[in-house]
């Protein structure tokens, strides 16, 4: 099982960074992890097509998590794939997903008259999913949803995907977390945001929420500490974050293996 990080960014544009979306290869079956802006482009850099994907896993509803959605739909119906996308996420994801296909039903329906052979719309289905098993395909591949805490929302969620060699896991976004801890220990890979919060805020501007929605560095240290995974990757950066910076804020808590995510980067 092979991971690519698409997008290490955030809502913020950063040509360098783009929004959040992660590949796992295994095998011959392929899946994402959120489908942030600029997605599609960073795939075809990795290789692959949206085609390769009939499963993705959306962590929760905050549009740099799943912006280009439609692009991803649209592209892969283009690509002439009509298996169905297994599309898994919190409540509410069905709704967006039909209105997602309702404003793209217009361009489908064009499409479709200057086709030779008739094709159906594309077709996706979705998943609203609790914390636990979430899919097991026939090659052997597991994927588990865990809650995280990313207030105000109700059920952003964290990924958990097992092979019988290998284990990766993803915390979308959260503030520091003990069921994280409690779902991912001793994973071989942990990819978790690491998001400066604080630092470009104006001082006058109330951020006091912040504890509770996404996760410093300083503190990511702590967390990966308790979780001890085989490498903590550190990715939702902000444009500005420093990687030299990042990683000496995390090595206060932390003292195991450590990348700062970069686009593109495997593990
Ligand atoms: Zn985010
Ligand atoms: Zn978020």
């Amino acid at each position: 099982m092979h991971l690519t990080l698409l997008g290490t960014g955030l809502p913020f544009i950063n040509p360098k960074r783009r929004g959040p979306a992660y590949l796992i290869r295994a095998g011959e079956e392929s899946f994402m992890v959120d489908c942030g802006s600029g997605a599609m482009h960073r795939l075809y850099e990795a290789g692959a097509r949206p085609s390769d994907i009939n499963h993705m896993f959306i962590t929760h509803l905050h549009m740099d998590h799943y912006i280009d959605l439609g692009h991803f739909i649209m592209m892969r119906w283009i690509h002439r794939s009509d298996e169905p996308l297994h599309l898994y996420g919190s409540q509410g994801l069905q709704r967006m997903v039909d209105l997602l296909l309702e404003m793209h039903g217009p361009d489908v329906e064009l499409r479709q008259i200057t086709r030779s052979l008739p094709r159906p719309a594309p077709n996706v289905i979705v998943h609203e999913i609790s914390e636990g098993p979430i899919l097991e395909t026939p090659n052997g591949v597991k994927v588990s949803a865990f809650r995280v805490e990313h207030y105000p929302l109700d059920e952003p969620f964290g990924f958990r995907f097992d092979t019988k060699n290998k284990s990766i896991a993803f915390s979308g976004d959260t503030c520091p977390s003990e069921n994280l801890i409690k779902h991912t220990h001793k994973v071989d890979v942990l990819v978790h945001e690491s998001t400066e919060y604080t630092k470009w805020d104006a001082p006058d501007v109330d951020h006091s929420h912040k504890v509770k929605t996404h996760t410093h560095p300083e503190k990511l240290g702590f967390v990966a500490q308790d979780a001890e995974p085989g490498l903590l990757i550190a990715t939702h950066l902000m444009p500005r974050s420093v990687p030299w910076e990042l990683r000496e804020m995390i090595s206060e808590g932390y003292k195991g293996n450590l990348l700062i995510g970069e686009d593109l980067m495997t593990a």
